[in-house]
């Protein structure tokens, strides 16, 4: 193993992933240092994480957060900046080696491509830009020859499944699912559920955004979709099993039928710190997990009626073209709407049909053409919303 230091730009620091990787770091600070840190308008967590790990660069994407965060870094060597360009543009320093992406949403296209042209290998925790632009994507990658190490805890454990494979071919891929809050539940429940009862995860603590997205399904959906540019297979080759326990995090089955899991207590620091570490594993003191405290692993199919974002997010994938980055877009605004009680739950997916059904199919987007493609989508979905009737709305 070498003892140079990693430099690590952690884009969107101050959120849950982003936090767990600066403990990863902090535990490691012989083998890597958080070169550049980002947050959207968490001024007061990015000043504090740039005066302990005292990054090369802080940006702050609210421009008027920072004359702030400046004031208050003032007496340090950290070179503060803000606004989303100042990201795209540093993700490109030099010294930089992996850019671990954990913000949420499309916000993340842009400066991962930038890092990816500027050959930095990417730690992908924001599936959203695999899920709008994976093609795209993994094509720039290989033209720069960068790897793309997965962070979602899926996806890490198919990669592992998949070291030592290079030569087999994949029959199928199982992603596992916890089914979130409402598993079992029937429509008639969810029309009801306010957006306390979808924010109790029941295995995970996560962004407010995946978490709504865990308990609609349409996060699988989005890893669905992650996981067939990650690894180069088709929509039907690609299973989704409910495993209530989070403790086998996804399977991989060969073309001789034999299957690959990987297991271990839900905990997002080991994905992450698989991925900033790999090739290697690196010791530590997670809590290991012990079969007997675990006697039942349950595995059940998923509801893909009552929980239709699933479905809509096969169909997406099966059609291709810009119609993942449509339910993307809708999906983003429909769950902002939902947080801020303007539709129920069920509504959610009743605006990301209607996006597919109104938004026009690309069959060979450009980068533009998904940049016009999410614009479009999010005023379509608004004004879907702001037409709901009333029976739609929480209280
Ligand atoms: P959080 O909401 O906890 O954190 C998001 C981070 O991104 C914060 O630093 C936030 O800044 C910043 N941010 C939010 N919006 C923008 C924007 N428009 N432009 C720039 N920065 C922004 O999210 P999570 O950490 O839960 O998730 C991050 C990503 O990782 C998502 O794509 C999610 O799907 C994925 N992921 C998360 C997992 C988890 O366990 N949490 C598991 C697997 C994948 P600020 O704090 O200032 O708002
Ligand atoms: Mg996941």
């Amino acid at each position: 193993m070498t003892n140079h230091i990693k430099n690590i730009a952690i884009l969107g620091s101050t959120g849950s992933i982003g936090t767990q990787t600066l403990e990863v770091i902090r535990n490691n600070s012989n083998l890597f240092r958080a070169f550049l840190l980002t947050a959207h308008s968490n001024a007061d967590l990015l000043i504090s994480q740039a005066i302990e790990f005292e990054p090369e660069y802080a940006i702050i994407c609210d421009v008027n957060k920072y004359a702030e965060v400046k004031a208050a870094l003032a007496h340090l060597p950290v070179k503060v900046l803000a606004g989303h360009q100042a990201i795209i543009d540093t993700v490109t320093h030099p010294d930089i080696v992996v850019v671990l992406t954990a913000m949420v949403g499309f916000a993340g296209l842009e400066p991962t491509i930038a890092a990816i042209k500027a050959g930095k290998d990417i730690a992908l925790a924001n599936k959203e830009t695999l899920v709008v632009a994976g093609e795209i994507v993994t094509g720039l990658a290989k033209q720069h020859d960068v790897k793309i190490l997965p962070v979602d805890s899926e996806h890490s454990a198919i990669f592992q499944c998949l070291a030592g494979e290079e030569l087999n071919n994949i029959e199928k891929i199982i992603l596992t699912a916890s089914g979130g809050p409402f598993r079992g539940r029937s429509a008639d429940f969810l029309a009801n559920v306010t957006r306390e009862d979808a924010l109790k995860h029941p295995n995970w603590v996560m962004g407010a955004k995946i978490t709504i997205d865990s308990a609609s399904l349409m996060n699988k959906g989005l890893e669905v979709i992650e996981a067939k540019w990650l690894f180069d297979v088709e929509a039907d080759q690609i299973e989704v099993i409910v495993h209530p326990q989070s403790i086998v995090h996804s399977l991989v089955q060969f073309h001789d039928g034999s299957i690959k899991a990987q297991m271990g207590l839900p905990d997002m620091k080991l994905p992450i710190q698989h991925a900033l570490s790999y090739p290697n594993r690196l010791q530590n003191d997670f809590k290991r997990f012990n079969f007997t405290s675990y006697p039942n692993l349950t595995f059940e199919k998923p509801d893909m009626d009552t929980f239709r974002n699933l479905s809509l997010a096969y169909a997406a994938l099966r059609q291709g073209g810009n119609m993942p980055c449509i339910i993307n877009a809708a999906n983003e605004i429909a769950v902002a709407g939902f947080l801020n009680r303007s539709i129920g739950f069920l509504a959610m997916s009743n605006v990301i049909e209607e996006c597919m059904q109104h938004i026009p199919f690309i069959a060979q987007p450009t980068l533009t053409d998904y940049l016009n493609t999410d614009k479009e989508t999010r005023i379509f979905a608004q004004n879907v919303i702001n037409k709901l009737p009333i029976k739609a709305i929480q209280f």
